[in-house]
């Protein structure tokens, strides 16, 4: 039997022998369905990056411009009719005694499609809310009449019920009940890689590299009651969380990893192990990780770990592809600015040096430049 074939078999003792399940999809499911990314795209928007316009900053800033970016997705998408996939999971919730289905996508097609028990974690593009009195209201108006559009019931300015940039995805706490006691975890058009140093070692089952994976806390060190929550959220999820007094330590030990680690793997292809155990990028990461902790130091930033410690952990996680890595491999934009940019900003206002830093920056950034203008990818692999 062909080895395809066999995981088919298996895929279906699974989900027969799985009376509750939670499935996941992403943009995979939604593409085969003529839905755009919207990244890379050609013609009016092509000047503008989804980072740019999907935040609340940029709403506020220009709500008319969003919303014209907004209406414009609206109407490519607005043909849009599910597919075989969607009918299958519509199928399956009916067959099923709990069906949980999760979806990145926020085009709709999982409930024209027939499923009910949907949760859009990053909201759905056919409804506009409220930004003053939270209503939701489903338009399919395309394109909308007046922009930005009026809540029907207070009058205030709607935005899209979509999560943007820096927002909390929307229905964390259903998810996390719904995974709790779920006998089968399937993840559908969407990779696990925006989950920090996770792995699946079989279907249902994600593997925590580290221990202590959620650290939160207040930029002030108080315990609020807010930070309580979130914190809470992650332990009923069955994850590990600390609320810490000196949140932006921890900020900063995860940005030494961030600001090495991800263009190198970028510009390499080396995993975390390779980097770790090769003599010169090893040094080139600790060279980058000390002009950091300068620049850090400058603002009052303590380091609880050594960089040699901090290299240690990174070695220890393994044949880990980085964030970044992976992103090379798709073909998607690299986290140029938020991960590297940024830190060279804050050495500028610090007027710290940081010259390998910098060399390292021109490098991913131009790399970045090439991805996204010739529409590639680069993945290694065997030589024929
Ligand atoms: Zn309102």
């Amino acid at each position: 039997m062909a080895k395809i074939e066999e995981k088919v078999v298996q895929a279906r003792e699974l989900v027969e022998n799985a009376p509750n399940i939670v499935v996941l999809t992403g943009a995979g499911i939604s593409s085969e369905s003529g839905v755009p990314t919207f990244r890379g795209q050609e013609g009016l928007w092509q000047n503008y990056r989804p980072e740019e316009l999907a935040t609340p900053e940029a709403f506020w800033k220009d709500p008319k411009l969003v919303w014209e970016w907004y209406d414009w997705r609206r109407n490519a998408v607005k043909d849009a009719k599910p597919n075989p996939g969607h009918y299958a999971l519509a199928e399956l919730e009916s067959d099923l005694q709990k069906l949980t289905l999760v979806t990145q996508n926020i085009d709709g097609l999982h409930q024209m499609a027939g499923s009910s028990n949907v949760v859009e974690m990053h909201g759905n593009l056919w409804q506009i809310r409220c930004t003053k009195c939270g209503d939701i209201e489903q338009n399919f108006d395309v394109p909308i009449a007046e922009l930005p559009p009026r809540c029907k019931k207070c009058g205030e300015i709607g935005r899209p019920n979509v999560v943007w940039f820096g927002e909390m995805p929307l229905g964390m706490e259903r998810i996390a009940a719904a995974a709790r006691e779920a006998d089968l975890f399937i993840a559908i058009g969407t990779s696990a890689v925006v989950y920090p140093a996770a792995g699946v070692p079989e279907p249902g089952v994600i593997k925590h590299v580290e221990g202590d994976r959620f650290p939160v806390g207040e930029l002030d060190g108080s315990t609020t009651e807010r930070i309580q929550k979130l914190h809470d959220l992650f332990e009923n999820s069955g994850l590990k969380s600390r609320i810490l007094d000196d949140i932006r330590s921890e900020i900063w030990l995860k940005a030494w990893g961030n600001l090495s680690f991800n263009p190198i793997s970028a510009l390499t292809h080396g995993t975390l192990v390779d980097i770790c155990q090769f003599p010169e990028t090893r040094e080139l990461a600790a060279e980058m990780m000390a002009e950091a902790q300068t620049i850090a130091e400058k603002l009052g930033v303590t380091f609880r770990h050594t960089i040699e410690k901090r290299i240690s952990g990174a070695e220890s996680v393994g044949a880990h592809k980085t964030s970044m890595l992976q992103d090379v491999e798709a073909g998607r934009s690299l986290e140029t600015e938020a991960l590297v940019g940024a830190i060279l900003e804050i050495g500028d206002i610090t007027h710290t040096p940081a010259p390998s830093i910098k060399a390292v920056y021109a490098l991913v950034k131009l790399l970045n430049k090439i991805i996204m203008s010739e529409h590639v990818g680069v993945k290694l692999t065997e030589a024929a």
